[in-house]
This record gives C-alpha cells, structure tokens and sequence, in this order.
C-alpha cells in the first residue's frame, strides 16, 4: 500500500483542511507529521457548522478513522485538551480509539509559549501565533526537550517541576507559575492513554493494507529549509519533511497533492512578491470579517497580506515536493478582484526576468512580478475559467484536479479529462 500525501504549497491557509477531509472519508489512517497547535484547519461541516482544527488530524469528523499526531508534530496538551473539548461538544467522538499521539512528539512547555508571547511583544516580533513553536523545536535540536513519553514515565509531581522551574527562571511570579504548571501537569497526564509507538502504528497499518492519508500542515513558503527565512515555522513542511515526521518512507509515497489557492495570502513578515498594493482590491480580497472564507487567520484572528496568484514560486513548491497534481482552491474568491486577475509568471530583478524565485530576502526585496492578465468569470464552468487553469498546467507541467468553489465540504469540483 501507498500513501497520500497532501501538502500547502503558498503559506498556508490555503484550505488543506478542506480537500484532506474530503480524501479523509476514503482513507483509513489521517495522520499529522509536522506543527503544532500553530496550524490551523477550518472544516465546514455538513448543516454548515464549522470546526476549527489544530493539532487534531482532519479525519476525526468521520467515525471509525485513525487519527495520528505523529512524532514530527509539537504536542501542547493544555491545547489538545481544550481542542478535544471542542470537538467533542461539536458532535464529534474522540478517544484513543480514534486518536494516537506520538510517544516521540516533543512537547510544548508553558515557559515555551511565554518565551513566543515576550518575543512577539518586543523589537524581535516576527509575527508568530504565540503557540511557543519555535522554543519547542529550539529545545528539541538543543537536545534538551521533553517528548510526550514523558507522559507515561514520569509523576504529576515531576511534569509539574519541569513546567513549574522554566517559567520561575524566566522571571514568572511563583503563583501565576504554580498555576499553570498545575494546569499542565494534569492535562498531560490525562492524555497519557492517548500516547504511543505512532511508527509501529503507521506501519501495522500500511502493511495491512490500510489506505493513509497525510496531511501536511502549513505550508512550502513557511518551510524552515525552504521558506523565506527567518520568516518561516520551524517545521519541515514537504513531503520529506513528512516522510521523517511520520516513519513512514519514501517507497510509501503514492500520490503528492499540492493545494494553492487562486488568491494567496501571508501572514507574519517577509516578502510577498505578488501581493497586493491596491488598498481597495486588498480589501475587497480579504473579503468580510467573520464571514468563514474571509482572509482573517483561523488561529489568530490577524487580517492576512492578499495576493496575485505567483507561479514561480508556486513551481518550486511543486518541484520540491514532487507534486502530482493541485488542488486549486478559492476559485470562485477571484472574482472580488474585479473584471481581471492577474498572474506571476516572472519576476524582474535588476532589469533581467527570471523563473526561479531567488532565496535570498534582500534579492526578493527588489524582485517585481511579472504579470499576465486574465479575464474573471461568474460561472466556473466558463470559457474563461478554462483558460486560466489549464495556463497553470502548462506552467507547472502537473494537472489540476481539483478546484475550490465554495467554503463548504461540497463545494469542490473535481476536474476529469476529456
Ligand atoms: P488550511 O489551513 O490550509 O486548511 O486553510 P484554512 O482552514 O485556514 O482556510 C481555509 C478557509 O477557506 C476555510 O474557511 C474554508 O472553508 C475556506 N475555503 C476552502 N476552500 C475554499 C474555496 O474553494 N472557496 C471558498 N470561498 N472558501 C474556501
């Protein structure tokens, strides 16, 4: 058996959670290789409730589906507890018959997260979702980190000592301390049953035949290898970075499927080379706040940076990953530009057009895209619908066979050849 891998190919938020819980109803196992509760899914559910994910693995909403936080992802358990809660007063089962949390996910201390919240509040802010990511994997590659195996070896005394002294050495009143140290002991204790040997697990499964899913989060831009850093994750977000995050290899990769949307967004700092200078395009882009397929963050609320499709950055992401094919999502979003849209076909750096996006911040400072023009449309079965995507294949040489038209589950067409 083969697995599915599904990654982000702009910076995130493109609606991976859409077409992974549309693959999720024919697949066995949804497992997560990589973030942490700094990632963030909204699934429209059937009646048009939504559900907000983050650490949870998309398959959760269907019953008799193995969900996997595998052992790539940061676990917070103060997090997955109150996400657990969520879930579950939405209708939806969890347990550890349908949820596994990897024995080796490193987890996300209280002195982590108040770390992230005194970096983002002072001159070193670059735009994080104060989940305490970045301290987490710090820790991790320091060698210095706590895995949640810690849950099934060590006291409630010893877990709250471990969160108890980091966030009295950073300065924490000892009461505002004991607080939360109490708060994080008991929850990762409480989700013990949930910890195991997730490799063991993925593999049982794909060798019995069992159909796997995985589901990237964030996305190629943001990649700590591949994005524009500083202004990154810290997680491998490719497919690779999956395969290590999961244990599973690389002769279990079936198929890659890469979701963009026809309207990119950024958050945090960084260029964007395509975004948008028009206030008022910008605006009608980012659409109404509060409405669920607006440009807000699900995790944060922060208006996002909008932009042009860019199809030279959108060709690295596909060439690194290997991906297949895209999924296109936001479809029917390109019409809030107006008459036109336009996409990035090159990029003009010191008077010569490239095609391959430099790494370098300061050279992609000075990078002006390259725009093609193209007429938008009502109808998403139009002439002019046509035309713009089947430019995209020819770009990026791989078919589209998905196209987001609507924020609901349904509202996906799936594109067959002719
Ligand atoms: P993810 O992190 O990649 O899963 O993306 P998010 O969940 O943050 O953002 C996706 C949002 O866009 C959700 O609210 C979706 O319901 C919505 N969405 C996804 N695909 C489409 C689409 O094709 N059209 C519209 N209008 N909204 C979509």
């Amino acid at each position: 058996m083969k697995a599915t891998f599904v990654v982000g190919l702009q910076y995130g938020d493109e609606g991976k959670g859409k077409i992974v819980d549309l693959l999720a109803e024919k697949h066995d196992v949804i497992v997560r290789g990589n973030g942490g509760s700094n990632a963030g899914h909204t699934i429209v559910l059937k009646g048009g409730k939504t559900l907000a994910l983050h650490q949870i693995p998309s398959g959760i909403t269907y019953g008799g589906k193995q969900n996997i936080i595998g052992n790539g992802c940061f676990f917070d358990p103060v997090k997955l507890a109150e996400e657990i809660k969520n879930v579950t007063e939405n209708g939806v089962n969890v347990s550890p018959k349908n949820l596994a949390i990897s024995k080796a996910a490193h987890i996300v201390l209280p002195v982590h997260k108040a770390k992230d919240a005194l970096r983002e509040g002072g001159v070193g802010a670059q735009g994080s979702t104060k989940a305490g990511i970045a301290f987490v994997a710090s820790d991790k590659y320091l060698r210095e980190g706590i895995r949640a195996e810690a849950a099934l070896n060590k006291s409630e005394k010893e877990l709250y000592k471990i969160a108890h002294d980091g966030l009295v050495e950073l300065g924490e009143a000892k009461p505002q301390a004991a607080v939360q140290a109490t708060e994080f002991a008991l929850e990762t204790l409480k989700l013990s049953e949930y910890i195991v040997d997730t490799v063991e697990l993925i593999h049982q499964q794909i060798n019995s035949g069992k159909e796997i899913l995985v589901e990237g989060a964030q996305a190629f831009g943001l990649d700590i290898n591949h994005g524009k850093y500083p202004f990154t994750t810290s997680s491998d977000t490719t497919v690779a970075g999956l395969l290590s995050g999961t244990g599973l290899n690389y002769k279990q990769i079936g198929k890659v499927i890469g979701v963009a949307k026809a309207i990119p967004s950024k958050v945090g700092g960084g260029n964007f080379v395509t975004a948008i200078g028009d206030k008022k395009i910008a605006e009608q882009t980012r659409g109404e706040k509060g409405r669920v397929d607006s440009e807000f963050g699900a995790t944060t609320g922060r208006p996002r940076g909008v932009g042009y499709l860019d199809l030279v950055a959108l060709k690295r992401a596909v060439e690194v990953n290997g991906v297949d094919e895209i999924a296109l999502t936001k479809l029917d979003c390109l019409i809030r530009h107006g008459k036109t849209t336009k996409i990035a076909v090159a990029y003009k750096l010191d008077g010569q057009e490239i095609e391959s996006p430099p790494t370098s911040n300061e050279e992609l400072a000075k990078c002006q895209p390259v725009y093609r023009a193209f007429s938008t449309w009502k109808e998403n079965d139009s002439a002019e619908a046509e035309e713009y995507l089947e430019f995209i294949e020819k770009y990026l040489k791989i078919p589209i066979t998905m196209i987001g038209t609507g924020p609901g589950r349904n509202d996906l067409f799936i594109r067959t050849r002719t």
